[in-house]
C-alpha cells in the first residue's frame, strides 16, 4: 500500500522528507512536478526532482533555498570567460546532476528510469517518479508576453504580472507509469498535495489527465497542507500569484482553491479561525503548526497530514 504525495521543489520537498520519516520503507511515492524542466547548455535540469531528491538525502542548501550545500561555482563563473553571461545558476555540484541525467536520457532512459537509478544510488527508502516522461512545460502569461517558467521565474524573478499560466504538452502527457500502477492496482491509500505552490508546481501535475483522472476516481482520501501562513507564502510567489489570478491569499482561499479535489485540509495554528469557513466547502480540517524548519517540525506536519486522511477515510 502507498502514500502518494503531490510535490513541487523546495516546499513540496520539506513534506515529502517528513513523510519518508513517518513512513515505512516502500509505503511512499513523491510524484513530482515537472513543468518547470528544462535545457541549459545541453542540459536537462529538472528543478523539483533536484530539489526532493536533494532535500530527502540531506544534500540541499536549506539557507539558500534551492541546489546542494557546500556548493561551488567554478563552472558557472568560467562561462563569462569565455563569452556567455548567464542568469541562470548551476554549482559544479549540481552539475554532475544534470550530466548524468542527460546521458543516461540520451542513451534511451525515461526520466522515471534515471530518477529512480539517482534515488536509489543516493540510498533513498521511498520512490521519486516525474509526473510524467513526456515534456510538459509551464509558461507564464505576463504584459511582457508569454514567458516559460525559467524565464519568469529566474531571470525575471516573478516581477511581472501572471495573467494566466498554461502546461504545454499536459494535454497529451501520460502518467507516468509507476503511479499509473500503483493506482490502477487499488494500492494508493492515500493523496497528499504538499504545501507547493497551488499555480506553478500543482498546476502542471492536475493539467496531466491520466493523473487528474485517478485523483477524481480515488477511492482514497487526498488531503492537502496550505503553502499560504498568516496571509503570506513562506517563499516564493505563490501569494503574488494568488492576488494577481483573483484568489484571496489565505488558507481558505487555497481551499476554495482545491475545492472538490480534496477531502481536508491543514492549517497553520495562525489560521485556524478560518477552520469553519473551509468546513463549510465540505472540506475537514487538520491544525498544526506547518512551518517546517527542521526534521521535527516536518515530521509533525506529515503525522498531521496522515491523521487527517484517517480522519477523512
Ligand atoms: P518550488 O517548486 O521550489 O517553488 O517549491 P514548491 O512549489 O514545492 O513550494 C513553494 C511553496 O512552499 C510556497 O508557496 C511556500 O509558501 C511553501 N512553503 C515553503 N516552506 C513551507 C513550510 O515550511 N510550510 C508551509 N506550510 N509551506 C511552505
Ligand atoms: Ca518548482
Amino acid at each position: 500500500m502507498t502514500l502518494v504525495a503531490l510535490s513541487g521543489g523546495v516546499g513540496g520537498a520539506k513534506l515529502v522528507s517528513g513523510l519518508a520519516g513517518v513512513c515505512g520503507p516502500g509505503e511512499l511515492m513523491a510524484v513530482v512536478n515537472t513543468g518547470d524542466d528544462f535545457d541549459y547548455l545541453g542540459l536537462r535540469v529538472c528543478p523539483d526532482i533536484d530539489s526532493v531528491l536533494y532535500a530527502a538525502a540531506g544534500l540541499n542548501d536549506s539557507v539558500r533555498g534551492w541546489g546542494r550545500e557546500n556548493e561551488s561555482w567554478n563552472f558557472h563563473h568560467s562561462l563569462p570567460q569565455l563569452g556567455f553571461e548567464s542568469w541562470f545558476m548551476l554549482g559544479d555540484r549540481d552539475l554532475a546532476t544534470h550530466v548524468l541525467r542527460t546521458d543516461w536520457l540520451r542513451q534511451g532512459a525515461t526520466l522515471s528510469e534515471v530518477t529512480a537509478r539517482m534515488a536509489h544510488a543516493l540510498g533513498l527508502a521511498f520512490d521519486i517518479v516525474p509526473m510524467s516522461d513526456d515534456a510538459v512545460r509551464t509558461h507564464v502569461d505576463t504584459p511582457e508576453g508569454v514567458l516559460a517558467f525559467q524565464d519568469y521565474f529566474v531571470r525575471r524573478r516573478c516581477e511581472p504580472l501572471c495573467r494566466g499560466i498554461r502546461f504545454e504538452g499536459a494535454g497529451t502527457a501520460r502518467l507516468a507509469a509507476p503511479l499509473a500502477r500503483q493506482a490502477d492496482a487499488g494500492a494508493v491509500q492515500g493523496w497528499v498535495i504538499c504545501p507547493s505552490n497551488p499555480f506553478v508546481s500543482i498546476g502542471p501535475m492536475l493539467a496531466v489527465p491520466g493523473l487528474r483522472d485517478r485523483l477524481g476516481q480515488r477511492r482514497a482520501p487526498c488531503v492537502a497542507v496550505s503553502p499560504i501562513i498568516a496571509g503570506q507564502a513562506v517563499k516564493g510567489p505563490a501569494a503574488k500569484m494568488m492576488a494577481e489570478l483573483g484568489l484571496e491569499v489565505s488558507a481558505l482561499g487555497v481551499a476554495r482553491r482545491y475545492a472538490g479535489l480534496i477531502d481536508g485540509l491543514v492549517l497553520d495554528r495562525r489560521d485556524a479561525a478560518q477552520a469553519p469557513a473551509i468546513e463549510a466547502l465540505g472540506i475537514r480540517v487538520g491544525v498544526t503548526d506547518t512551518l517546517m524548519t527542521d526534521a521535527d517540525s516536518r515530521e509533525r506536519v506529515a503525522r498531521a497530514s496522515l491523521e487527517l486522511i484517517a480522519r477523512c477515510g
